[in-house]
């Protein structure tokens, strides 16, 4: 296909951002799905001959692939390294094995034309499948099939160790095995066709630090080898040949970013206290057990919110009891003493799921969602329970429910807590009995009835993801809408604030882990708020933790009440964005916003 641009066009292309940081430099387009192969037949003397080659190669891709396993676990820890194991599995699939065998003796043709074809139908079967675990292990398979016809013919691995100077990466897909051997002196950033926020080479990009997109559909018929581009890895953004206009503000931004990064680093170890005294409880969203590393170097207080959805989400199974205890207890081990809030999982609206019958629906955020689905699949629900619950004794833990519409849910969910702790001590395993309980407050109902569910809870969370979608009737993924979703709308603020005062007067403390806590235009608004713990990105600790130390509550307080009595949200954002000019220079990286 070639590319419809004219040449020197900027051209913005959006897809999704995995992996932080603005990266400037020329696209190296791969094209590592190239490799030639011709059919051929075979002389009858010369069959065996193929398929011991064949054997041959398959020995050697399974030795390259041990030794990748051994430096990534090295690296990065044997989690990481355990991806390596899917592609170990793929190669040993004796039917497949046999498949291409027999068609090699049946038809006299050359392996690695078999292998292309064979494994190219079950790419094509996981490719096209729904389900976001199937279509990652199409791009396991393509990895495997590339190196098994590289060795059939003898050939180096090219491609990759072609780039020779400092590049954007731009590709189709990147294999794990791609991803782990990415040289970070040549490879500033990559973004690829393919993938999601959970395929493994975002989370490895993530664990890597490697500025990074993926998702961005057709990217390699849209981009030149040697273009100028600009990789801005936290908006999902590539810009291909950069107006001067854009490339100065970008080069401004990024050299804002490293300022910023680098003067932040100074708070890494120092607490997170207000100038008069007032401490703060900051603490990490996490999704994945790499996310600690940042967490904890930034002096994360907890895991505010562990998101284990994607337990469920990156597997071909439900995940079992066992392997839950254990990713629980690795992730609590880790955080060494300090709290762990672990979030039963969260599925349904438009979080894939595949393990829970749920019907279409028109409205699949309004519909069988959260906390919703747990009565139905108690059984699911439960083994999550007990996990947790056994992981327990491994650290401090809290446990949370999503989507609280009411206090009957609350109720629920805690009668099946009993249950998981009274099957476990009939059992004799051991748990922590006195574990905090919460509820998500993300629901209007459930912010104006706060009262009655922290009657329920040891903490409250405020989910300002859903919270606000769900109160201003916005849809948080919808692109034509997204000009009404607003931080600062006083519903919003109002809910808030009444959310964290009912919670005060039930005496049980009030978080937030919707995005919004990560926002430092909203700091000093939710410290006046009262708010007690704020759970943010981990890539966002610092800045956050740098705003608290420098302000003091009743400044806070002021602001806050002055933030309230703005009609609309335009009013609220220009007031805290003079304030910020006023008070934070330093911290704004650009006239456009904040880090
Ligand atoms: C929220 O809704 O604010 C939240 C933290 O949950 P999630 O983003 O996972 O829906
Ligand atoms: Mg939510």
């Amino acid at each position: 296909m070639v590319p419809q641009r004219s040449e020197h066009q900027e051209v913005r292309l959006h897809g999704i951002g995995v992996s932080s940081g603005i990266v400037i430099g020329r696209a190296f387009v791969l094209y590592g799905d190239l490799i030639k192969v011709e059919r051929r037949i075979l002389r009858k003397d010369q069959v065996e001959a193929e398929v011991e080659k064949l054997v041959r190669a398959i020995e050697r891709t399974r030795e390259e692939l041990q030794v990748f396993r051994t430096e990534t676990a090295q690296r990065l820890g044997e989690k990481d390294a355990q991806i390596f194991d899917v592609h170990q599995m793929l190669l040993q699939d004796e039917m497949v094995l046999s498949e291409i065998i027999h068609r090699i003796r049946s038809e006299r043709v050359n392996a690695d034309h078999v292998i292309t074809e064979i494994l190219s139908k079950y790419e094509a079967s996981f490719d096209g499948a729904e389900d976001e675990y199937f279509r990652a292990r199409a791009a396991d398979l393509r990895d495997i099939k590339q190196r098994v016809i590289r060795h059939i013919q003898g050939k180096e691995e090219t491609g990759l160790a072609q780039i020779s100077e400092p590049v954007v990466l731009i590709a189709r897909d990147l294999s794990p095995s791609d991803t782990i051997n990415l040289d970070r002196s040549k490879v500033l950033g990559f973004v690829t066709e393919l993938g999601s926020r959970t395929s493994h080479a975002a989370i490895l990009a993530r664990s890597l630090k490697v500025p990074s997109i993926v998702g961005l559909v057709d990217v390699c018929h849209q981009v030149f080898s040697n273009d100028p581009v600009i990789l801005d890895g936290r908006n999902g953004v590539l810009i291909i040949n950069p107006s001067s206009e854009t490339l100065t503000l970008f080069k401004r931004m990024q050299r804002g970013f490293t300022r910023v990064e680098s003067n932040l680093a100074r708070v890494k170890k120092l607490a997170a206290r207000t100038k008069d005294g007032k401490d703060i409880a900051l603490s990490a969203n996490i999704e994945f057990f790499e996310e600690i590393g940042t967490a904890l170097d930034y002096g994360a207080h907890g895991v505010g919110l562990y998101r284990t959805e994607y337990l469920y989400m990156t597997r071909s199974e439900l995940p079992s009891e066992e392997e839950q205890v254990q990713e629980y207890s690795r992730i609590i081990r880790a955080m060494n003493g300090a709290p762990v809030t672990i979030r039963t999982f969260d599925i349904g609206g438009d979080k894939a799921q595949r393990f829970f019958s749920i019907p279409p629906e028109a409205n699949p955020f309004l519909g069988f969602r959260g906390v919703r689905l747990y009565e139905h699949n108690e059984i699911v629900f439960l083994t999550q329970l007990r996990a947790i619950l056994r992981a327990s004794v491994h650290g401090p833990v809290r446990i949370m429910f999503p989507m609280i519409a009411c206090v009957e849910e609350m109720r629920h969910c805690k009668s099946v807590l009993v249950k998981a702790g009274e099957q476990l001590q009939r059992e004799g395993l051991a748990f922590c009995a006195d574990i905090p309980v919460g509820a998500m407050i993300e629901v209007p109902s459930a912010a104006v009835t706060a009262d009655l569910i922290a009657q329920e809870s040891d903490f409250l969370s405020i989910g300002t993801n859903d919270l606000i979608q769900y109160t201003l009737a916005v849809d948080r993924g919808n692109k034509f809408v997204a000009y009404l979703y607003r931080n600062f709308d006083p519903a919003v603020l109002r809910l808030i604030r009444e959310i964290i005062q009912k919670g005060h007067e039930q005496c049980v403390w009030v978080g937030m882990c919707g995005e919004m806590a990560s926002d430092p235009f909203a700091t000093m608004v939710l410290i006046g708020l009262g708010l007690d713990e704020f759970s943010v990105s981990p890539v966002s600790l610092l800045m956050i933790k740098d705003i608290i130390r420098r302000v003091e509550y009743p400044e806070c307080e002021n602001l806050a009440n002055a933030a309230l009595n703005f009609d609309a949200a335009v009013g609220v954002e220009n007031y805290l964005l003079d304030v910020m000019n006023r008070k934070f220079k330093d911290l704004l990286v650009c006239d456009a916003g904040i880090a």
